[in-house]
């Protein structure tokens, strides 16, 4: 029988929710439990593809090229726990399920409701991630308690219980246990309030995993306990890790979590547990032996999230070549602010993410421009090879209003444009070419000497493609495709002849890059900035 456990957040947003989650997942695949994670989010919109960046941080791919939140890629970089589109669920989309069978008379002239309706459909999606080999599905609900939109998600998770037995589901809350410093005290109230809220919708948490600056005392935790009506020792405390992220599991496990959950589920088949490498991972992390400096440049630079998966990647691309990588965040946007050119020219690689419409394109082709010169380590992703095919037009071949037509439609030289199976696209929510596609690598290249074989597959998420019908002229003028879809039609890898490390991608391998597993381009681009360096 699989067993259901529930994270849901109080007191404030922001507290690693989806870290935690996944965090959990990885302790107990490691105890040998085969484990499903899920993410359900509050928002009316389908999926988060439609946001921007600016609201709720990247837009994470799946293979099957479901858009999702960027809290699924915390879960793919802490476990193994394959993850489709039942992997995450919106109130648009529960509403879309639930409208679409009133239109089609599934509810058999009912009126249709909140509850039980819509909260079915919730119990539903929860539901679809059981199987006979599956131990444990972990699911995280978005927002935090007390926000109205949430309620019918919670009134699932507690009907849950009821379906498939208490003994089967755990509730995990988590909350914020803050550090007054005028009267140098944690504070337990906060979280007893939100522990109330919970119980006013019927919710008894049975583990609560307090988010804390400082230890929390034995008191303190008493007081917790007492007042929220749970045990002491489910009272567990999260200290901030300032040092890295890959930190969290390894505090969790010193308070004993994974045999907590084991023993209120009631789990007999787990293993003892084994980290050897992820402890091995963060040695390397507190022990590099060499220092390099990365630019990312984008427009969404002040915000930590848009690039999320970037970061982490470059994190993991450290890890392999044994470097520590500080990340310059440059704005596109203001590449002629102060230093910001000089600082351009000495960092030791250059990488320009994917996006989405015109703002700051220009900068993005004049960072481009000063990697392909000065032969700067450049890894260029999705939006970052079509704008390194724009700068080689422009400056190289001649071409000056070399564009993609996502900016200039009427360009004379449209090197990035759409292909067929775009044209005539309208609706903006799910219609990119998306997920897990192949590609073929060409012999002698930077690319294929990374990933050591010839045939990959990488997740995409764009609309634009480099123009075919150019491919002869950049070949020719030195700019090769070295990577195609199977079929050999479309470029999905250029990189540039007598250039250390000039590599652009139409996909992004971000997303399929794990501590434990960094991605071979990312590891290719951290050691040849090792090598510029030195
Ligand atoms: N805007 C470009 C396109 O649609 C690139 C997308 C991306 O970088 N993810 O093709």
């Amino acid at each position: 029988m699989t067993k259901h456990i529930f994270v849901t957040g109080g007191v404030v947003s922001s507290l690693g929710k989806g870290l935690t989650s996944a965090s959990i997942g990885m302790l107990l695949e490691r105890r040998g439990l085969s484990v499903r994670l899920q993410k359900l989010d509050p928002y009316i919109n389908v999926d988060p593809g439609t946001m921007s960046p600016y609201q709720h941080g990247e837009v994470y791919v799946l293979d099957d090229g479901t858009e999702t939140d960027l809290d699924l890629g915390h879960y793919e970089r802490f476990t193994n726990s394959p993850l489709t589109r039942w992997s995450s669920w919106t109130t648009g989309l529960i509403y879309l399920r639930v409208i679409e069978k009133e239109r089609r008379g599934d509810y058999h002239g009912k009126t249709v409701q909140v509850i039980p309706h819509v909260t079915d459909e919730i119990k539903s999606c929860i539901a679809n991630l059981d199987a006979p080999d599956v131990d444990v599905v972990i699911t995280e609900i978005g927002g935090t308690v007390g926000d109205i939109e949430g309620l019918p998600f919670l009134e699932a998770i507690r009907q849950y219980s009821l379906d498939v037995g208490k003994e089967n589901c755990l509730y995990i809350h988590l909350t914020l246990v803050p550090f007054l410093k005028a009267a140098r005290e944690l504070k337990t109230k906060p979280t007893q309030h939100s522990v109330e809220k919970l119980r006013q919708i019927g919710i008894q948490p049975d583990l609560l995993i307090c988010r804390t600056e400082h230890t929390i005392s034995e008191e303190d935790k008493a007081k917790i306990a007492l007042f929220c009506n749970v045990e002491k020792k489910a009272v567990i405390e999260e200290k901030d890790k300032d040092f890295s992220i890959y930190e969290v599991p390894l505090g969790l496990l010193e308070n004993g979590i994974d045999q907590l959950i084991i023993n209120k589920l009631r789990i007999d088949k787990a293993k003892t547990i084994n980290l050897d490498d992820w402890r091995e991972l963060l040695l390397r992390l507190r022990n590099p032996k060499h220092d390099v400096t990365i630019a990312v440049v984008g427009k969404y630079a002040k915000h930590r999230d848009a690039y999320k998966s970037i970061y982490e990647a470059i994190i993991h691309g450290g890890i392999a070549e044994n470097a520590q990588v500080r990340v310059l965040r440059i704005d596109s946007e203001f590449l002629d602010r102060g230093d910001t050119l000089q600082d351009l020219m000495k960092a030791d690689g250059i990488l320009v993410p994917g996006g989405f419409g015109e703002r700051g394109i220009e900068g993005k082709i004049r960072a481009i421009q000063i990697a392909r010169e000065n032969k700067i380590p450049f890894l260029g992703i999705c939006l970052g090879m079509q704008c390194a095919a724009i700068e080689f037009g422009r400056h190289v071949l001649g071409f000056e209003d070399a564009n993609s037509t996502e900016f200039s439609a009427d360009t004379q030289h449209p090197v990035i444009c759409l292909l067929d199976e775009q044209r005539g696209v309208t609706n903006v929510g799910g219609t990119l070419r998306r997920g897990a596609q192949r590609a073929t690598l060409r012999e002698n290249s930077i690319a294929l000497n990374c990933y050591g074989k010839q045939e990959i597959s990488e997740r995409h998420r764009h609309r634009y493609e480099f123009n075919p019908e150019y491919r002869e002229r950049y070949e020719a003028a030195g700019m090769k495709v070295v990577g195609t879809s199977p079929d050999g039609k479309l470029p999905e890898v250029i990189e540039i002849d007598g250039h250390p490390f000039f590599v652009a991608v139409q996909f992004h391998p971000e997303f399929k890059s794990q501590p434990t597993n960094p991605h071979p381009l990312f590891a290719g681009f951290i050691k040849a900035a090792v090598e510029h360096k030195t």
